[in-house]
Order: C-alpha cells, then structure tokens, then sequence
C-alpha cells in the first residue's frame, strides 16, 4: 500500500484508547455562559481501522501499520470507517449559534423546549466585544470596536434584555402560553440547551466547515472547543490525519 509519510513514525504513535473516565461529562465553558459537555463517544482510532480491515475480514496489525491505514483512509477519502466513531454532546449556547448548528443535516438533535419551560432572567447571550461589519465581505466581521464605543451598546443590549424580559413575565402572569409569551424574548440572544449525536467523519465536516475563518465567531467558538477538548483526545491519530490532509489543504486554498 502506498501513503502519505506519517509525520512521526516512530513508538509515540502507539495506539492508545481515549481516557473515557476524563472525558465523559467533562463539561468546557463556551461564550459567557454556554458551554459543550461530552456525553457518550464510541469507538476510537482503533475501531476505525478494524472497520477499514473488515474488507479483508482482519484486524489491527500493530500500531505503525495501523496508523499508515488510518492516514491512508483520510488522504484518499476512504471515509466510511469514520462513520463507526459517535460522539454524543450536550451543549448549551445562544439561538444565533443554534440556528447555524442545525443546518448540518447529518447530526441527530434534540432540544430545550420553549414551550414547557420559562426562560430565566439571565438567558441572553451578552457579547464581549462588538465586531465591525466587514467592507468587503457581507457575511463577515472585521475588527471590533474600540471598548469606549462599545461599552454604550453593551449597556443598551442589557437594558433591552431586561425590558424584553419584564414584557415575557408580563405575558406570562397575564395567563399567556409560554410558547406565545415568548415572542417577547430577543430571539437570536437566547440560551438554548440540546444534545446532539455525530459520527466522526461528520463531525469532521462540521469542524472544517465551522471553524475556518469565514465561520461566525459565536459558532467558531463551540468547533473549536470540541476540536480541541474531545476530537483530539478522542482521536489522536485521526485529528493528526485530519490536519494533514483536511484542514492544511483548506488553509492552502483560503
Ligand atoms: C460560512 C458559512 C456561511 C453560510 N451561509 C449561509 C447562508 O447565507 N444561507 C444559508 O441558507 N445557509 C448558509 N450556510 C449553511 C450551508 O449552506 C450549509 O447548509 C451548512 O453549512 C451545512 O453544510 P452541509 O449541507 O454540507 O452539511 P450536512 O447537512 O451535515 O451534510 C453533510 C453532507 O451530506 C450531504 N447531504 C446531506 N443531506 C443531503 C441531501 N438532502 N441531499 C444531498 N446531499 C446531502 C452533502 O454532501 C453535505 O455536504 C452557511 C454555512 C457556512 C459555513
């Protein structure tokens, strides 16, 4: 089989399972009060090449060899293997974030509902900088303000969240239906609580997708914390991969 060098060949490549007793309900802070949390995860590295070998009815053949087929499967897209890794997420973050999330049609969701339960007072997304619209690209942000200017706009989205808020229980104590009272809410703002499940390689293409550049920050921000906190630690050999030949090729074409 011919394949991509490994950057390391050597006995640091040694497969090692992820440390599930670390991982599983660790909980990362995102955003000023969002956060991601690993729920459940099956399957690692190794049980991605012993989907991969199923082809020739075998199994591991040692950790380097292992590896060079992990890799192999990543350059030349081999990515059905990928699909026998699960991860299972909590995550609580602003509508803004949610909305963006749930486009990806391949993870399983489901979610707080606004319907049975009142949102408390201090649900509201409050940004720690506000970011300038960028002249040239419509989608995205540039810069941020200066926080001289941005303070004023801080306090008048809380002054807005509050008003918004009185208006909710207003309806509330009026007898309206929590699911009607809610139109008072500032709706991109509010916290939202879901689980989500993923396979790997779709976790992937999420990943690549929202956490390169053009990404909005408040969803970049969640990508990033769940590349870092549990893709890797997950699965190291392929997060190695998937900079190798996913995320480096992207960065080139940027
Ligand atoms: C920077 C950025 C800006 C964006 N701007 C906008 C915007 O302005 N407006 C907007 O509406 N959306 C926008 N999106 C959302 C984008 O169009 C996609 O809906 C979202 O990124 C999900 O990507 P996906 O379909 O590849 O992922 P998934 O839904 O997870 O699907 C993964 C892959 O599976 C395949 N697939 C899944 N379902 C189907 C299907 N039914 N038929 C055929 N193939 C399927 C496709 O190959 C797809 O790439 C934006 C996304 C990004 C990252």
């Amino acid at each position: 089989m011919t394949t991509h060098l490994l950057q390391s060949d050597h006995e640091g490549d040694a497969f090692r399972p992820p440390d599930r007793a670390a991982l599983l309900g660790k909980r990362v802070p995102v955003l000023d009060k969002g956060w991601v949390e690993l729920q459940d995860l099956m399957g690692d590295d190794l049980a991605i090449v012993n989907a991969a070998r199923v082809s020739f009815l075998g199994e591991s053949k040692g950790s380097q060899k292992d590896k060079r087929l992990l890799f192999y499967l990543m350059e030349h897209r081999h990515t059905s293997p990928f699909e026998q890794v699960e991860f299972k997420f909590r995550v609580r973050a602003p509508v803004v974030t949610w909305w963006q999330w749930v486009r990806h049609r391949t993870w399983q969701f489901n979610a707080q509902s606004g319907r049975y339960v009142a949102f408390e007072e201090d649900d509201f997304y409050v940004p720690a900088a506000w970011r300038r619209q960028s002249p040239s690209n419509k989608q995205a942000s540039l810069g941020e303000l200066t926080p001289d200017a941005g303070e004023p706009l801080t306090q008048a989205l809380l002054d807005h969240y509050e008003r918004s808020y009185q208006l909710y229980r207003q309806a509330l104590a009026a007898g309206v239906a929590r699911e009607q009272a809610r139109l008072f809410l500032p709706g991109f703002a509010v916290y939202y609580t879901w689980v989500a499940k993923v396979d790997a390689h779709n976790l992937m293409h999420f990943l690549s997708l929202r956490m390169a550049e053009d990404a909005q920050y408040e969803i970049r921000v969640y990508a990033r914390t769940i590349y870092e906190h549990f893709f890797k630690p997950a699965l190291p050999w392929t997060a190695e991969a998937f900079e190798t030949f996913i995320l480096a090729r992207l960065t080139q074409q940027a």
